[in-house]
């Protein structure tokens, strides 16, 4: 049987090899598997991390995925939507702040009133956010949801930053029963082929194509795991974004319960690694998850292979009330706080914050050749 130090070594891995990474407790071997991922990072995609403010626009949501804390059928949650002006001016102290780019998230809403609106948005961002230091504006990613194609064409339109333009849409899971367990809902209103469907189209409308999974969801395998990155491979992303799965109050998954944390912990950082190692070229998101269950968790995600940070810049005020999960960090931290303690704290991973740059995956770099 091969070694931890021979599988990793490797540059192509049977699902065999990703099983035994990703059933890695042995301390030893974590750092063997460690210290191999952040160096593939080091050599594929260099030691920059990148930047994406995080603006949490709106929480009102149509949909009711089952493990969510703002699902739609939770009336506890007081629900917010911020006005254009609100929400630009988070964009634009991004700017100020040398943020290469941001990423606007909300509940997930088809109306013409909301698209509408998300366009007016992007337009405006886009128009006062090009700069010397960002002669492109800055670099937007999308995280609102399954829509049309149409739409997803008028919002890369309206963004006006066509090498810029991220599509964020996690599939969550790739085994079909545990992703209709998760999304049980009346009308079952969404599904895993439609959800691959919506990648295709976002690929189609010229996006860099982001998406993701949960860890740790009750009844997955390391075999369903293994299965996820086989199908990161499949839809060819540019952008992974994935994090532990975390039980919250407002969902009504609270009865399964969850993994224990610190098998949690090490579970979704031997699948970022093992990530890393099989598709070397993309961009990994360190998930704010990973804090929620241990002080320096998303630090902890850039050492097993990530390059890519969503610092939360939603105002204060709204925040709280966008908790997908339970004990959800950097509730109370104003975005300046949380600028100067993630610029620190980076650092002491041996990676540089790369200012004022787009922070493109390299994969999506190679395949569209921009
Ligand atoms: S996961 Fe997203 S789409 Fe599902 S209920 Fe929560 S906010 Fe809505």
């Amino acid at each position: 049987m091969k070694s931890i130090t021979e599988i990793v070594k490797q540059t192509e891995f049977s699902d065999e090899d990703i099983v035994r990474l990703l059933a890695i407790t042995d301390p030893t071997e974590a750092e063997i598997l460690r210290q191999a991922a952040y160096d593939r990072a080091t050599h594929t995609v260099g030691n920059n991390v990148y930047y994406r403010g995080l603006i949490e626009f709106s929480n009102i949501c149509t949909l009711d995925c089952r493990y969510c804390g703002i699902r739609k059928s939770n009336h506890a949650v007081p629900r917010y939507e911020l006005d254009k002006e609100t929400i630009v001016n988070a964009a634009l102290w991004a700017a100020t702040n040398h943020y290469g780019s941001i990423c606007l998230q909300s509940g997930e809403r088809r109306d013409p009133k909301f698209i509408a609106f998300v366009t007016d948005v992007l337009k405006t961002i886009h128009e006062k956010t090009v700069s010397p230091e960002l002669p492109n504006g800055l670099g937007i990613t999308l995280s609102l949801g399954e829509q049309s194609f149409e739409v997803y064409k008028q919002w890369a339109q309206a963004s006006g930053n066509p090498i810029g333009l991220r599509y964020l849409l996690r599939f969550e899971t790739s085994n079909p029963k545990l992703f209709d367990h998760l999304h049980h809902a009346p009308g079952r209103e969404k599904a895993l082929q439609r959800r691959y469907q919506a990648l295709a189209d976002l690929r189609r409308a010229g996006y860099q194509v982001g998406s993701g999974v949960m860890i740790g969801i009750p009844g997955q395998t390391l075999q369903d795991l293994c299965q996820d990155i086989r199908t990161f491979q499949k839809l060819d992303l540019d952008m992974i974004g994935m994090g532990p799965y975390i039980t919250s109050e407002g969902g009504d998954m609270l009865g399964e319960g969850m993994m224990e944390e610190k098998a949690l912990m090490r579970l979704s950082l031997n699948m970022i690694a093992t990530t890393r190692l099989v598709i070397p070229d993309i961009n990994i998101a360190a998930a704010t998850a990973l804090h929620a269950l241990e002080e320096n968790g998303r630090e902890k995600g850039i050492l097993h292979g990530c390059n890519v940070i969503m610092p939360n810049i939603t105002p204060r005020i709204v925040r709280k009330n966008y908790q997908l999960y339970a004990n959800k960090p950097f509730i109370e931290q104003e975005p300046s706080d949380t600028n100067l303690y993630l610029q620190q704290s980076i650092q002491k991973t041996g990676r540089t914050v790369a200012l004022n740059v787009l922070g493109s995956s390299k994969h999506w770099k190679l395949r569209t050749g921009l």
